[in-house]
């Protein structure tokens, strides 16, 4: 390479660095405030996890406590390209909720993270964008039960109780959608730490992609079936990401929950994932945690 040629080389190069450090970050949006999980330790790992990506910069929005004055709660969601729910409590107001099905129909991203399932399960447009849920109040009318059986999914209408877990364990996670963007370049099994493994959950599961499921074992007082604990879903022109792990800090330390939801959270938003798996991914048999 000629000296001339080499040092235009060398320009681009520094360039493309400089533009690529200057590249704006996407705007997400954590909602807490309320939940029946100790949101204040929890935001702050999802936060710091979204910005490590590189991709994001977070605001937090926290709506007044339980019974509190609820119409301060006005998030600008048009601002953000992916709204990240932290929240089980009061319902939003009106004009909020209607902007929320707004955001989401006009291309917005959601990631659902753990507990958020257990809300607003009488909210009809919520339950179809999150999919699928527990507790509170989702019931046999939210929708059937889904679970994975033979290869492939099963909805299962039988009445009973939404929401469930035994005891907290470490536990196999297994890509079911192995070609979906989220998962693409994943181990087909990897270990993920101690936590929560939910079962039973139900609900109406339109325009699911289920991506990863574990098998809940009654010896842990599970339900012996293969549940659904990662799955994607569109609703109007909005892509949502739902996951059900990470119970507490220490379970979301797992390098697994950290990389699906950064991955999760790029898909929301963009459609597209290009982050790389990296290098301290579990494997089938060891977990892996960052401090
Ligand atoms: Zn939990």
């Amino acid at each position: 390479m000629s000296r001339k040629l080499l040092l235009a080389s060398l320009a681009l190069q520094v360039a493309l660095a400089a533009a690529a450090f200057a590249a704006p970050k996407m705007k997400a949006l954590i909602i807490d405030g309320q939940n029946n999980h100790d949101w204040k330790s929890t935001t702050p790992v999802l936060k710091k996890d979204l910005e490590s990506s590189g991709l994001f910069q977070v605001d937090v929005t926290t709506t007044p406590p339980k019974g509190g004055p609820m119409e301060q709660f006005k998030p600008n969601f048009a601002a953000y390209r992916v709204v990240v729910l932290n929240y089980v409590g009061d319902n939003w107001s009106e004009p909020v909720r209607t902007a929320f099905l707004d955001y989401v129909r006009k291309g917005g991203g959601v990631v659902v993270y753990h507990a958020a399932d257990n809300a607003f399960g009488d909210w009809p447009e919520f339950t179809e964008i999150i999919g699928l849920g527990g507790w509170v109040a989702w019931n046999e009318k939210s929708g059937p039960y889904l679970y994975w059986k033979d290869g492939k999914i099963v909805r299962d209408d039988s009445p009973g109780r939404a929401g469930n877990h035994g005891k907290q364990h470490a536990y196999q996670i297994t890509v079911r959608e192995p070609k979906h963007p989220i998962m693409a370049g994943l181990p087909p099994v990897w270990m993920h730490a101690k936590d929560e493994l939910y079962d039973h959950m139900r609900g109406p599961a339109k325009n699911l992609t289920l991506l990863a499921t574990a098998y809940s074992d009654p010896a842990t007082r599970g339900s012996g079936r293969d549940e659904p604990l990662m799955f994607s879903i569109t609703y109007g022109k909005g892509r949502i990401f739902h996951t059900m792990i990470g119970h507490d800090p220490s379970s979301m330390s797992c390098v697994g929950f950290i990389v699906t939801l950064q991955r999760g959270a790029e898909w929301a938003a963009t459609g597209k994932v290009k982050q790389k798996v990296p290098a301290d991914f579990p494997t089938a048999t060891e977990v892996r945690t960052r401090p």
